[in-house]
């Protein structure tokens, strides 16, 4: 179908001859109309490439003495939001895999281009991108609550480890398990059980903070990574959630069901409970199973084992 919506394309570069190119080559484009907006300072550059306003962009590899191939990997390399097509000197293999490696969808060699050449690489950086980004979200989050997966999990919760160490940031484990799920799945059913599940996730997911990572832990339980946050507001917050959850029960309307839930949680922190990732997912794990066996229902913290130090 065509549209009239401006397909926007952003030019980084320093050379006004070739940009002058670009923008006729723009007016040629079939598909449009399309929008070329042009930068010749890399961190304005760098900011317009993370907005993710852009559909593609073309990139000066040689950009202010070579500086394009840094900030493509400042913006994230594979995963800036915006595609990027390098734009070469010469073929030389060197400075093709060096871009390639960089994490450009393509690349094209100034002096070679043709409006046709250029139109056909937008379209491919486009679509590869649109692809890689899908692909991203399969393997980053969990097919039925859309909360992060365990994988995901893994990963926010070592780079924050990190992080708090380094910065010396306290930093929170929630670790969340519905109560009696199993009687809901026996009652009811998997699928009622499974809706049950996304009805808490996207509760959690809709009430944390957006630095807050909510993910699925395993199968009934939910983790929440809540950054440079102390234990103490980290329970205050957790209350605050499982109070919600107590007053919006899981409709199903055309069973006629009305199904209340209640989560039990574990919260740690690190330092105060753990200084590693796997001591502080123990931590959370053991204040869970004591909230389960005080009668569920509630909020347990860690017994403070940590360092109360940051090893740096
Ligand atoms: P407790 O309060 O001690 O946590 O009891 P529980 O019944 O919640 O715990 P238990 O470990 O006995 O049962 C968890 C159940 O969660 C069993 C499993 O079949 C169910 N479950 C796990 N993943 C899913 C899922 O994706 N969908 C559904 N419907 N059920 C699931
Ligand atoms: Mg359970
Ligand atoms: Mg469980």
């Amino acid at each position: 179908m065509v549209s009239n919506v401006p397909q926007r394309i952003l030019l980084i570069n320093d050379e006004p001859q070739l940009q002058g190119r670009l923008e006729e080559y723009c007016a040629q484009f079939r598909g449009g109309p399309w929008i070329l907006t042009c930068t010749t300072d890399a961190a304005k550059g760098l900011s317009l490439l993370q907005s993710g306003r852009f559909l593609v962009c073309l990139l000066d590899f040689q950009l202010d003495g070579g500086k394009g191939e840094e900030l493509l990997r400042t913006a994230g390399g594979n995963d800036c939001p915006t595609p990027v097509i390098f734009l070469l000197n010469d073929a030389h293999e060197e400075a093709i895999e060096a871009a390639m490696e960089a994490g450009a969808m393509d690349y094209l060699v100034k002096e070679d281009i043709t409006v046709r050449m250029v139109e056909h690489a937008i379209r491919y950086a486009r679509k590869l991108g649109d692809t890689m980004s899908r692909l991203r979200l399969l393997a980053t989050h969990d097919a039925l609550t859309g909360l992060y997966n365990r994988r995901e999990f893994e990963r926010i919760i070592a780079e924050e480890c990190l992080r708090s160490t380094r910065f010396g940031h306290t930093f929170s484990l929630v670790l969340a398990d519905i109560d009696h799920f199993k009687k809901v799945n026996d009652t009811h059913g998997h699928q009622i059980g499974d809706l049950v599940l996304k009805h808490v996730a996207s509760l959690l997911g809709g009430q944390t903070r957006q630095v807050d990572r909510v993910c699925r832990f395993g199968g009934e339980e939910i983790a929440i990574i809540m950054v440079e946050t102390p234990r103490k507001d980290a329970v205050d917050v957790t209350e605050r959630l499982f109070a919600l959850l107590a007053e919006t029960p899981c409709l199903v309307p055309d069973k006629d069901l009305t199904l209340p839930v209640t989560l039990s949680a574990g919260v740690v922190a690190l330092p105060d409970d753990a200084s590693s990732v796997e001591g502080l997912v123990a931590a959370a794990d053991e204040a869970l199973y004591k909230a389960k066996h005080a009668g569920r229902n509630r909020v347990v913290t860690g017994s403070g084992q940590g360092k109360h130090k940051f090893v740096r």
